[in-house]
């Protein structure tokens, strides 16, 4: 960025660029891990319902705290998790990546640290934050090295760490006895371990919000974007302990989240089976899509989640990127070199994909 000299930007921001994939027109939109299937024209008629009911009440604020949002999400964890938490143990805002900086407002000081490649907002969110990042580092195949995770964390002591399980951009889940093992590493020092589980509902892990009642160290980061099919919406979530929630309350802004978004949302959780069904039909076509790939020579890295990297092509990432936009086709330059990210779509934008990929590689 070229800053002009009469801006008082702040120094550590000048290098800086804003995050975000590049949106251009396309066919095939495969690119920001989107759920392909939009809402039903039942779910369409109950959310126009409920902002028709609230829009009569715009000249009210919203309920600041959202606890009957709260309540609801901590009742869909309960349920998928058998576990027992109430609207104290959530926190709700403007996506997940608004919980995230609540999270470094109130909690980044010294350290935080995360495991390369992940997904970037982390580091991003800890600059602009001004928290110092380390980038630790993984195995050559992506997975973890819970191992060495421990002994980077034994090093640096940070009072944040971060795992995304499933990882974005890569997809592999760490299995939760090794969550395990590393959030006590994270309790020895004093730090709490943020498990961003973004694309939980397309796994099978056993999900980190088991293991908050016995380890308050340990905050979990959910979001409506990905499985629920909602991500225009903005609906973000974190699950903790009562007393790392009432720290993300000094740092909210107050009535961050709008009325609208709190009664779509709340339409959505009583749509949660409709909106979840969706999930399975991606995993299908995401056990398809593998083989496709590995069908035209190519290797995938294992996917608990709704999109693949994948390698193997003979040309430069960025050039395959921008040959197969020029085919239609919107996948992710993920910035890992020799790798590509495809995130699974529809029936036909997967086979567009497949199609123009045949053509290039
Ligand atoms: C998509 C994504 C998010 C952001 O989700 P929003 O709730 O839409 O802000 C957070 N974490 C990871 C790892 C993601 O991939």
């Amino acid at each position: 960025m070229n800053w002009p000299s009469w801006l008082p930007i702040r120094q550590d921001l000048r290098s800086l660029s804003p995050y975000g994939a590049p949106q251009v027109p396309a066919q095939a939109f495969l690119n920001t891990n989107e759920n392909p299937y939009s809402p039903s024209a039942k779910l369409q008629v109950a959310i126009t319902t409920a902002v028709s009911e609230i829009s009569s009440q715009l000249n009210r604020y919203p309920d600041r705290d959202a606890e009957r949002l709260r309540s609801k999400l901590a009742a869909y964890i309960n349920d998928s998790s058998s576990t027992r938490f109430t609207h104290n143990n959530l926190w709700v805002a403007n996506g997940s990546n608004e919980v995230i900086q609540s999270i470094f407002l109130a909690f980044g000081h010294g350290k935080a640290l995360g495991f390369s490649p992940s997904y970037s907002m982390h580091s991003l969110i800890a600059r602009v934050s001004n928290t110092v990042w380390i980038d630790g580092n993984r195995n050559s195949d992506f997975s973890l090295n819970v191992a060495d995770a421990i002994s980077q964390i034994e090093i640096n002591k940070p009072t944040l760490t971060f795992i995304t399980t499933p990882n974005n951009p890569t997809g592999g889940a760490v299995a939760i006895v090794d969550i395990a093992k590393i959030a006590d590493a994270v309790k020895a020092v004093s730090g709490l371990l943020i498990i961003d589980e973004a694309y939980a509902e397309f796994s099978e892990q056993t999900s980190a919000v088991t293991l908050i009642p016995d380890c308050p160290h340990v905050v979990v980061i959910r979001t409506m974007s990905k499985a629920f099919a909602f991500a225009g919406a903005r609906v973000g979530y974190s699950v903790a302990d009562p007393k790392v929630i009432d720290a993300m309350l000094i740092v909210r802004l107050p009535y961050h989240l709008s009325s609208i978004t709190q009664a779509v949302a709340e339409v959505a959780l009583d749509f949660k089976e409709e909106l979840l069904a969706g999930v399975d039909a991606i995993i299908e076509s995401r056990n398809k899509m593998i083989k496709a790939l590995t069908g035209l020579g190519l290797t995938t890295i294992d996917s608990d989640a709704n999109f693949i990297l994948f390698t193997g092509f003979a040309q430069d990432a960025t050039q395959l990127w921008s040959d197969l936009l020029k085919k239609g086709v919107l996948i992710r330059d993920v910035g890992v070199s020799g790798y590509l990210r495809v995130t699974i779509g529809n029936e036909t934008e997967n086979d567009l994909f497949i199609s123009a990929l045949k053509e290039l590689i």
